[in-house]
Parts: C-alpha cells; sequence; structure tokens
C-alpha cells in the first residue's frame, strides 16, 4: 500500500493539467489512468479539432501548444485545424517535458475511509489518499436513449464513442442519428473510410457550415480563475442562458471544412426526421423507417447522441461513497475550489459543469480548474503537515 497526499483519477487532459500545477510546486500527488486513452481509442482517427492552440492544458503557460509546433512541427500552420493526431502528441510531450508520473491503470474501487480515502487499482494495489479528484472525463456519460436503443435490435448500434475505426465500415450501409458536429465528422470519416453510403437522420434543420466563435468562452473561464463563484452566483434564468449560447456555439454550427466532405452524393442527409422503427431482415440488414416516411436498409446504426452526466455511472465508487455526496441532476454540487459535499473528494471536467459551467467540458476549463483545485490542495498539504 502506498500513501499520497492526493490522488488524481484520470489521466486526460484534465488529469494532466492539474498534475504539471502540483508537480511544479512539489504536492504528494499520484496520477492514475490510462494516459489519454478517451482520444486515442474513443475518438476517430483522422478527427479535426474545434478548439484551438489556445487551449492548452499546462496552467503555468510553460508547455503551450505553439510551443510544441514550434518545437514538434515547424512547418504547422496556426491557421490549421488541430489534427487529434497532433493533440495527441502534444499531450505526450508536455507530459514528458513536465516529467509527470503515471501509474497505467484503472482504479476498480474507490472507498472513502478516514481519514481520507482508500483506492484498489486494478493490478491489486492499494492507494491510501487524505485527497481525490476525479478526472475521469466523458467515457462513462456516453449516452444512449432508451427512446431510440428500445426500437433497434439487440447488440446492432453503437454509440459513436465506440465507433471510432472507419475501415470497419468499409463497404457497409450506416445510419448515423444525431445532426451535430460529431455526426457530420463521423459521415465524413466514414466516407472517407470506404463506407458504401452514409445516412444522418436528425430532429431539427441541417446545422449552418460556419466557423464556432468560442473566444467568449476564452473569457469566462479566464475570469473564473478569479471569480470561481460567478457562475454558481447567477440567476437560474442567466445561467440557462449561458448554457444555451454554448449549446448554440457548439451544436448549431459545424466547422466549415466538413461542407464539401459531406456535400458528397454518398452522404444522405435526412433532416427533420426521427427513427420509427429498425427490422432484422432475413439477410441480417436493418430495415429501418423514419417519421417522414423514408425506409432506409442499412447495415450498422451509429448513435451521435452525446454525453449525459450522471456520477452513479462511475462504477467504481462505492455506495457508501456516493451516498455522501450530494447531487443534482446526475452532477455533483462542488464548492468554490470543485470540492463535493464528502471532504476531500474533488470532481474535475465535465462533472463540474452544473456548479461551474457548461464549459468544462472543453479542455478551455483544463487551466483555471487545475489552478483553482491545485491551490486547495497545496493549501490542505500546508495544514496537514507537521512543524
Ligand atoms: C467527438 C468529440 C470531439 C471533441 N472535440 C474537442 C475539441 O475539439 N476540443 C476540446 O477541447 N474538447 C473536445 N472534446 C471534449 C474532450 O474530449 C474533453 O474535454 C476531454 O477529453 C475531457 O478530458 P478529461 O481529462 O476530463 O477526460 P478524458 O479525456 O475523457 O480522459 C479520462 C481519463 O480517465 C481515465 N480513467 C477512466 N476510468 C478510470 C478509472 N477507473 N481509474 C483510473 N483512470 C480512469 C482514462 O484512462 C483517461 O485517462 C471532444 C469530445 C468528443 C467526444
Amino acid at each position: 500500500m502506498t500513501t499520497h497526499q492526493t490522488l488524481i483519477v484520470g489521466a486526460g487532459p484534465f488529469g494532466l493539467g492539474l498534475a504539471a500545477y502540483l508537480n511544479r510546486r512539489g504536492h504528494d500527488y499520484c496520477l492514475v489512468g490510462k494516459p489519454l486513452e478517451f482520444w486515442e481509442k474513443h475518438m476517430p482517427a483522422g478527427m479535426l479539432l474545434r478548439s484551438n492552440a489556445n487551449w492548452y492544458l499546462d496552467p503555468d503557460h510553460q508547455w503551450t501548444i505553439e510551443r510544441f509546433f514550434a518545437e514538434q512541427h515547424p512547418n504547422h500552420r496556426a491557421s490549421q485545424p488541430i489534427a487529434r493526431e497532433h493533440y495527441i502528441e502534444y499531450m505526450r510531450w508536455m507530459m514528458q517535458q513536465s516529467g509527470i508520473p503515471v501509474l497505467n491503470h484503472y482504479v476498480s474501487h474507490l472507498a472513502h475511509q478516514e481519514p481520507g480515502f482508500r483506492a484498489q487499482l486494478d493490478n491489486g494495489q492499494t492507494i491510501q489518499a487524505r485527497n481525490v479528484v476525479l478526472a475521469t472525463g466523458f467515457q462513462y456519460f456516453a449516452h444512449s436513449p432508451n427512446y431510440l436503443t428500445d426500437k433497434i435490435p439487440a447488440g446492432r448500434y453503437a454509440h459513436t464513442c465506440d465507433a471510432v475505426r472507419m475501415e470497419v465500415y468499409r463497404n457497409r450501409r450506416v445510419l448515423l442519428i444525431g445532426g451535430r458536429q460529431s455526426a457530420f465528422e463521423s459521415a465524413a470519416l466514414l466516407r472517407e473510410g470506404g463506407a458504401a453510403h452514409v445516412h444522418l437522420s436528425y430532429r431539427h434543420d441541417t446545422p449552418a457550415f460556419a466557423e464556432a466563435d468560442w473566444s467568449w468562452v476564452e473569457k469566462i473561464v479566464a475570469h473564473l480563475a478569479t471569480h470561481p463563484g460567478w457562475f454558481g452566483e447567477l440567476p437560474a434564468a442567466e445561467q440557462a442562458d449561458y448554457r444555451y449560447r454554448l449549446w448554440a456555439e457548439g451544436r448549431l454550427k459545424v466547422e466549415p471544412w466538413l461542407k464539401g466532405r459531406v456535400t458528397q452524393p454518398d452522404v444522405i442527409l435526412h433532416p427533420r426526421t426521427e427513427l420509427v422503427s429498425a427490422t432484422l431482415q432475413p439477410d441480417g440488414a436493418l430495415r429501418t423507417t423514419l417519421t417522414n416516411g423514408e425506409v432506409l436498409v442499412v447495415d450498422d446504426i451509429l448513435l451521435a447522441t452525446g454525453y449525459q452526466v450522471d456520477i452513479t455511472r462511475l462504477p467504481f465508487l462505492s455506495l457508501s461513497l456516493l451516498q455522501m455526496v450530494r447531487v443534482e441532476q446526475g452532477f455533483p454540487l462542488l464548492d468554490l475550489n470543485f470540492q463535493s459535499s464528502l471532504p476531500g473528494l474533488y470532481f474535475n471536467s465535465l462533472a463540474a459543469g452544473h456548479s461551474f459551467g457548461p464549459f468544462f467540458g472543453f479542455t478551455v476549463g483544463v487551466r483555471t480548474a487545475a489552478s483553482l483545485i491545485g491551490r486547495a490542495l497545496c493549501e490542505t498539504q500546508q495544514t496537514h503537515e507537521p512543524g
């Protein structure tokens, strides 16, 4: 068994940003998780980021994306979208430059045990820590709505986070349900990967192909670093306005670089439609019907239906620990340091969205979260250290 002041669970952008902060300040922490796992295993190869180089991870501004490109890929133009592959390389480079050590394992069980927490890893190791920061990101929150899955034969659909190897769909007919950036990007990549054809069905009008403007989000997130209570103190209607504005920025627009890639005869758009039924044919194909009466025969159905936070879906949390965390609409309620109602237990990233605003579902929130959580953790270490 090893003992640490702080255990960070999750080695994605949020876990790494916090580790960089703590590392520099000599805080006693341990980072457990599979580095960049979500980006490598649940985002499609060839994907381009919507975010830009301003969204780097190092809260002390040393290991920036701009510096990474200048040193590693000097021919990269700042105006180009950043490829997923470059971003993964950037995160590896940043880990190496900052000397962040990672235990490449999973926490299989986390329980509250005075004066802190006890984590069991999948290799049998046990870690005792006074504080735990959960930064397990998106993977447990993939959302496949029942109103869709109830209509599709078992085993014949996948969420887009599990449909990232496009070669699997070569020569296959695919129906994608969802009509936002991720659905359109998956359609482009499926087509380029050799799918026979791709249908997109979505309930709304076709979104505009226009560049999203995140500059206002960057300002808000920077402001939160010094005024962490700002979002939580807004009247509910104003919070809702901000949620809508971010949603609209991300969801009512699809990046312009996708336009030519999906405006193709073998990518067929079905706006203002929903799935009515999907039945298995004797030849193994799926006969699907949409609300406008169209019948599409396909081999696969992919759900680009996003993510929904519900912390009871984190499979490694003990029941008694969960019962000590105050929750609203699936989100933990957090104080100004991202600490839950269970002292010493912090939630980072997407799960912080209820208390700090929806901005933390994107890496734009990494540095602000790292400095707020990091500062609080460093203060608790000073408080608990003898002498
Ligand atoms: C299709 C798509 C496109 C996106 N595009 C962008 C974009 O352009 N720009 C942007 O900023 N954001 C984008 N995002 C959002 C981005 O993916 C998230 O903001 C980011 O990955 C969240 O980082 P994270 O550190 O919270 O967790 P993740 O990246 O989800 O990583 C989770 C970490 O937790 C670890 N973990 C999980 N379970 C355990 C366990 N039991 N024990 C230990 N470790 C565990 C994993 O191994 C991993 O290391 C996109 C998301 C999707 C789905």
